[in-house]
């Protein structure tokens, strides 16, 4: 039973974020249950400046950036990747780890050079997403764990995905489908949490 506002409406809830693929993907998990809007369906244009020491601060930043504007309901997420042998870098600094403006190339090659020599490549992938609705906040967690290739392989995917290959696997995320990505990975781990909450969520 979707969660109905008084007009019998599916409840609005708002994605703080600009990227149109993860607003799909997660309205597609939710079959209309809610009506998931992104921030530029909102109206809001700004970039949400992601200053936080975690992923938790960011993604709650993130989602109170919003909430303070608005009776909706509005969740956040932050990435990133945590490699063992670097204690955990790039961590929050995943996105700018070879400086602004973001150029994924250029974060893999200076992952490449940072663990040159290194044997321990073990990493791992992690997601919070944060639900911010009167004055609560949920917080919904995936990780995955991999390690670092040697090389680049595979076309697919985004930013560290031709070097990671997650455990169990013998390609990297950039030789996978969405699909098959989206099932084993850190955001589609913690979105399947978020799905799972809101389904049996009831706020009205
Ligand atoms: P965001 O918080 O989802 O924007 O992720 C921050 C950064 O982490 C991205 O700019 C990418 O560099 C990296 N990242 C997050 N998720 C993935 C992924 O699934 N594959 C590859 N890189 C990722």
């Amino acid at each position: 039973m979707a969660a109905l506002t008084r007009s019998n409406r599916p409840m609005k809830i708002i994605f703080a974020t600009h990227n149109a693929h993860k607003l799909t993907e997660v309205n597609q998990l939710l079959g209309g249950k809610f009506d998931v809007v992104s921030l530029t369906e909102i109206g809001y244009k700004q970039d949400i400046e992601e200053n936080g020491n975690t992923f938790v601060d960011n993604a709650l930043i993130k989602a109170q950036t919003i909430a303070k504007h608005t009776d909706m309901a509005v969740f956040a997420d932050d990435s990133g990747l945590e490699v063992t042998a670097l204690n955990g870098a790039p961590g929050v600094h995943t996105a700018r780890f070879a400086g602004l403006p973001v150029n994924h190339a250029a974060n893999n090659q200076l992952l490449l050079q940072k663990l040159h020599g290194i044997t321990n490549r073990s990493a791992h992938f992690k997601t919070v997403i944060a639900l911010v609705y009167s004055n609560q906040v949920h917080y919904f967690e995936g990780s995955i764990a991999g390690h670092i290739a040697l090389q680049l392989t595979g076309t697919d995917g985004f930013g560290y995905d031709p070097l990671f290959i997650p455990d169990g696997y013998n390609k990297s995320f950039a030789q996978m489908t969405l699909d098959e990505k989206n099932k084993i990975s850190h955001r589609g781990l913690a979105i399947q949490k978020l799905i799972a909450f809101l389904n049996q969520w009831n706020p009205l």
